[in-house]
């Protein structure tokens, strides 16, 4: 009996299925994390925990030493860590082999929410970390763990973060830091690079396509099940992660997400999002913002993230060409995204501005105040959230939403335009406590993970300080809500002059 079978409460029985380890050893290396000397916590996300069935007081039970374990100095029975083998296209160019090279894939868990994937991002060096060190300092760390949460708050598909831990272990990178494990959760962490490597390699050494197969297949038994049945079924699979990646760039869009290193390995073959490095949320609408200060081409900006996921899709398909072989059928496939990404994209689009009927000239509507928002650097978060107080009576004033604009003159006729919208589908009410005030309240988050607050707390935490990581993870859990008046003024508020010279780059 181990460890986790002999303590009393059922919910830390924990199994293993650990299905990823019966694809053989072509996909991974079987090693041990690096130890982190004289671990502390960082942080926890009790949300995460729930879903992975832990109890409550999971991380500070001595019979499960989970300090230790999500340091990578100990493991749990049933854990079998490895390191898996992928390739992918770094900024539009094929990279070869890249990773991974620190994160380590401790295990596959029953969980009540499904079999859920257990990884240590920082856990030290893997066969395919390259020159890489293997770790993760604290500062991004935290961004991700804060990053992942804030996202999943959102209601947008991402992994999620479990805990960070922290060490005194100092980190090279353009300074001296420390390094941190971020255990991360997802039903599966396979990206678009796992297909390309294995497509990459079998073509260059003349072996067949066994392996590709097998990860295929695998990805469709366990994720896309239903695509067995298509006569196609690499193509089926191939559409059904066109459709969840178009998903994906719609929500990113509507909640001004920039993810900073969109490579195909950085691209999840569930659709989520992964892999926060240089992430941020828009502050100042501009959507040329170039959130990865590495990024000098901006070819991750804002605005163009839905064409760059249309092009790792691309990417995808290639990888899948052994298995599908018609490119008449992959084509078609992805041409599936432009429709899927565009009715996605003006769906959310009209939620935020509370519309419930369709018309044609809705996406006119949207353009036209994007574009008076992106010419007056209006607040992506606040402005939308301000519309749900807009009130369509004749001769209102609107004060709040039109004071975020300099061009008042050209806000007004905007809002004419949105009122006789509204009217419309009799939608007339003025009140902040109508229908439609809540129901866009339910898109327009109140608090997003902006740069600087999360800036503040990796202050704070490198000077051994961790409350305010844990107060902001709290606050991102329920971005919808008003929360109380300590929240919004510390939270939700104006982003202050000096988060502007915040660069975040790919380092990490
Ligand atoms: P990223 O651009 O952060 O997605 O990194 C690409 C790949 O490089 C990752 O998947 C890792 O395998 C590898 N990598 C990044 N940073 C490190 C590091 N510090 N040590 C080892 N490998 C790394
Ligand atoms: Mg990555």
């Amino acid at each position: 009996m181990n460890m986790l079978e002999a303590v009393a409460d059922p919910a830390v029985r924990l199994t293993w299925p650990n299905r990823f380890r019966t694809l053989g050893e072509a996909f991974f290396t079987a090693l041990p994390a690096e130890s982190l000397p004289d671990p502390h916590w960082v942080a926890t996300s009790p949300d995460c925990a729930a879903l992975l069935g832990l109890p409550i007081d999971w991380a500070t039970r001595p019979d499960l030493n989970a300090l230790d374990v999500f340091s990578g100095n100990d493991d749990w029975p049933g854990m079998q860590p490895l390191a898996s083998v992928y390739s992918g296209h770094q900024f539009g160019v094929w990279a070869g082999q890249l990773g991974d090279g620190r994160a380590l894939w401790l295990g596959e868990m029953n969980t009540p929410a499904g079999p859920m994937e257990i990884q240590l991002k920082g856990a030290g060096r893997t066969p395919y970390s390259r020159m890489g060190d293997g770790r993760a300092v604290l500062r991004s760390s935290i961004r991700e763990f804060l990053g992942s949460e804030a996202m999943h708050g959102l209601g947008i598909p991402t992994t999620r973060a479990l805990c960070v831990t922290g060490s005194a272990l100092p980190v090279r990178r353009e300074t001296i830091e420390t390094a941190a494990v971020v255990t991360r959760a997802a039903p599966s962490f396979i990206r678009f690079g796992h297909f390309e490597h294995f497509a990459h390699h079998a073509v260059f050494e003349r072996e067949g396509h066994a392996e590709l197969r097998a990860l295929a297949d695998f990805v469709i038994a366990h994720h896309y099940p239903a695509c067995r049945d298509a006569a196609n079924p690499y193509v089926a699979l191939l559409e059904q992660v066109t459709l969840r990646s178009a998903a994906l760039m719609a929500d990113w869009q509507s909640v001004g997400f920039c993810h900073g290193v969109m490579n195909t390995d950085n691209m999840s073959i569930l659709g989520l999002t992964i892999d926060y490095g240089p992430f941020g949320f828009l502050d100042q609408f501009d959507p040329g913002h170039i959130c990865n200060h590495s990024d000098s081409q901006g070819r991750y900006a804002w605005a163009r993230q839905p064409n760059i996921g249309f092009w790792n899709l691309h990417a995808l398909a290639q990888g899948l060409m052994p298995l599908i072989e018609d490119s008449d059928l992959a084509l078609a496939a992805l041409e599936s995204y432009k429709t899927a990404f565009a009715d996605a994209l003006l769906t959310r689009w009209r939620a935020k501005l509370g519309l419930q009927a369709r018309e044609d000239a809705d996406r006119e509507l949207v353009d036209d105040l994007l574009r008076l928002m992106a010419a007056d650097r209006c607040d992506f978060t606040i402005t939308f959230r301000r519309l749900a107080g807009f009130s369509s009576a004749a001769g209102a004033a609107n004060d709040a939403i039109r004071d975020m604009f300099v061009d008042r003159a050209a806000f007004d006729a905007w809002a004419q335009r949105y009122a006789e919208r509204l009217a419309r589908e009799s939608s007339i009410d003025a009140n902040t406590s109508t229908a439609r005030a809540l129901r866009m309240n339910r898109v327009n988050p109140k608090f997003i993970l902006r740069n600087h607050q999360a800036e503040v707390a990796i202050r704070d935490a490198q000077a051994g300080d961790f409350t305010e990581t844990q107060r902001l993870l709290k606050v991102l859990q329920q971005p919808f809500d008003e929360q109380d008046a300590a929240a919004s003024t510390a939270y939700a508020g104006f982003p202050p002059e000096w988060a502007q010279s915040i660069e975040v780059s790919c380092s990490s």
